[in-house]
């Protein structure tokens, strides 16, 4: 069973959609002064598991860059996740590549892409933010930088992806999926062969950080790179505003520069909700026909805590921890709300 499926059935989920009120609201009462303010969310459901890995950092009055890495680690070593980190779908050719970036509000970031064999590229992309004077490495040479930083070499592969990978081989036909497990006509099997942990934190001080961590899309031409390591595509992060990710076919964030985008739009004085809402719209108008049969996903926090979440389809769900809950699970509006082929 994925996690996916495993958290829906441990967790509250909640029916609506609206935005979460800002944190003076809802975590002001009986909280111990260090974790006033604190929230983390994050991408799906697996996101609940996240949350709880950070939320002890935040609780301890930590900052949100170590809680967003300690929440992305819990991801990537999640036996049951087929879409972030080790135990991910491999690329086209049998290749698992892993891909991340991390942020924090001051525009210190790092990440890396296209990375073989190394369990938490989380943490690579932390090494690369503060070891470096660069922000991304790809491929050999940032597995050659991992190793060098003490990083564990090992094959990751695991039998039940080997095994996917065999099974789809049979078609070989490339055609992401849109959630479907979650949507009520899911036929028995359907699994996504995609998503992300986007994670997004404010901690006790106000500062705010974020993480992305992905095995990408199941099935990707080798060589392929999403949105997620790509700072301003699937994650951005300013602490004078608040900060933006995404899930989804990556190509569309590409395009889009969404995460930036999201964060521009709180900039100019949306709400996380709205802003997220304005940068699906963007892609429906860009890709009118692509856009029907493919999932776009944003998730948004600004600096006063207040979270919002748009999505192109139905059937996303985020996660938020605060004080006041630990294991959210909240739907987010879609653009679209059955679904179409
Ligand atoms: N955005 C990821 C990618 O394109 C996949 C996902 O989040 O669904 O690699």
């Amino acid at each position: 069973m994925t996690s996916r499926r495993r958290f829906l059935q441990s967790s509250v989920l909640a029916a609506s959609a609206a935005a979460l009120p800002s944190l003076a609201a809802s975590a002001h009462d009986a909280t111990p002064g260090a974790v006033k303010g604190a929230r983390v969310v994050s991408t799906w459901d697996f996101g609940v598991g996240a949350n709880q890995a950070a939320w002890p950092v935040l609780a301890a009055g930590g900052s949100a860059l170590d809680a967003v890495e300690a929440g992305a680690r819990w991801a990537e070593a999640d036996l049951c996740n087929s879409t972030v980190g080790r135990c991910g779908n491999p690329d086209r050719d049998g290749v698992l590549t892993l891909d991340a970036s991390i942020m924090d509000g001051d525009g210190r970031c790092g990440a890396v892409a296209a990375l073989e064999d190394i369990a938490h590229p989380i943490s690579v992309a932390r090494r690369v933010m503060e070891r470096t004077p660069h922000v991304l490495l790809v491929g050999a040479g940032a597995q050659q930088f991992a190793i060098e930083q003490g990083f564990p070499k090992q094959p990751l592969l695991t039998d039940k992806a080997r095994a996917a990978w065999n099974e789809w081989r049979k078609t070989s036909k490339y055609q992401p999926q849109i959630n479907a497990e979650r949507l009520d006509n899911a036929r028995p099997g359907d699994k996504s062969n995609h998503d992300t942990l986007g994670m997004l934190a404010i901690d006790a001080s106000g500062k705010l950080a974020g993480a992305c961590t992905t095995s990408g899309m199941a099935w990707k031409l080798h060589g392929r790179v999403g949105d997620s390591p790509i700072i301003g595509a699937g994650l951005y992060v300013d602490n004078e505003v608040g900060a933006a990710t995404a899930s989804g076919v990556g190509e569309e964030m590409l395009r889009n520069a969404a995460s930036f985008l999201v964060v521009e739009l709180m900039r100019q004085g949306r709400s996380p909700d709205e802003a997220c809402r304005e940068a699906i719209d963007r892609v429906v108008r860009k890709r009118p026909q692509a856009s029907k049969t493919l999932q776009v996903c944003f998730l948004a926090i600004n600096k006063h805590g207040e979270v919002g979440a748009h999505a192109l389809h139905r059937g996303f769900v985020y996660a938020v921890c605060d004080a006041g809950k630990r294991d959210a699970l909240l739907d987010s509006r879609s653009v679209y709300t059955t679904q179409q082929t």
